[in-house]
């Protein structure tokens, strides 16, 4: 079997998929094939055209060979009530956006379920996001054992656990709310995690690292297609 990379999108929102659009047909070219698209899904605040716009989008993408994956339900942690200490530090680490940290059992299926009616207001009821991703990744001891009795495979930072329970060492790299000391360096380990043969490398991108770091970020994805690996989606795995 063929080794293989992720090439994965986070926080593709009503907000910005203007915007992002373009850049993952551009990423989809040079990648030779299209890839995984984080859906944060709650357009509530969101005027009705703009929806219209996001729920196309979504469907070109889908037709296009794009993998969608569920991200939440808004990104954006609303309150701290019933929250365990760990998840309050993780919800100020990440300036609030830390949704899933430290909750309790009910409300972390709650915000769950939120986050998958919302998705099937927007992308329909037949097809179920492949892959939960919580936001920043920070999340509570309870949820990875309700994403898999949703059928989901759940990413955690450094792991993915298929929703039948195989489990893969998954080292990411990914350059967002990194200082940029620090961005060097996070480059250079996403490169060397690609070339060495084991795990399941992710390169993890997000709406900031564009335009800032677009070439660095096409430099790692050649990087990666050179390195014999496979570019996959969660489906595959
Ligand atoms: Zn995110």
């Amino acid at each position: 079997m063929a080794r293989k990379f992720l090439l994965c999108f986070h926080d593709f929102s009503v907000w910005n998929y203007q915007k992002v659009a373009p850049i993952l047909e551009e990423l989809k070219d040079l990648a030779g094939a299209p890839f995984s698209v984080l859906v944060i899904p709650d357009t509530d605040k969101a005027p009705s055209d703009m929806v219209k716009g996001f729920r196309e989008t979504l469907q070109k993408l889908k037709a296009g060979g794009f993998e969608l994956a569920l991200h939440g339900y808004k990104h954006q942690a609303e309150f701290s009530q019933g929250r365990s200490y760990a998840g309050l530090i993780g919800m100020n680490l990440t300036g609030g956006e830390a949704e899933f940290a430290g909750l309790s059992e009910f409300e972390s299926s709650r915000l769950l379920h939120l986050g998958l009616d919302a998705w099937k207001e927007l992308i329909g009821d037949s097809e179920k996001p492949t892959a939960f991703v919580p936001p920043t990744w920070y999340s509570n001891k309870f949820l990875p054992s309700q994403v898999h009795a949703e059928k989901m495979l759940y990413e955690e930072r450094f792991a993915l656990v298929t929703a039948k329970g195989k489990r893969y060492a998954s080292p990411v790299a990914s350059f967002a709310g990194i200082p940029d000391f620090l961005i060097k360096a996070a480059f250079k380990f996403g490169a060397i995690a690609l070339k060495v043969p084991v795990g399941l490398p992710r390169i993890a991108l997000h709406p900031v690292d564009f335009p800032a770091r677009t070439d660095k970020i096409h430099d790692l994805i050649r990087i990666a297609l050179n390195s014999g690996r496979k570019l996959s989606q969660y489906k595959d795995l």
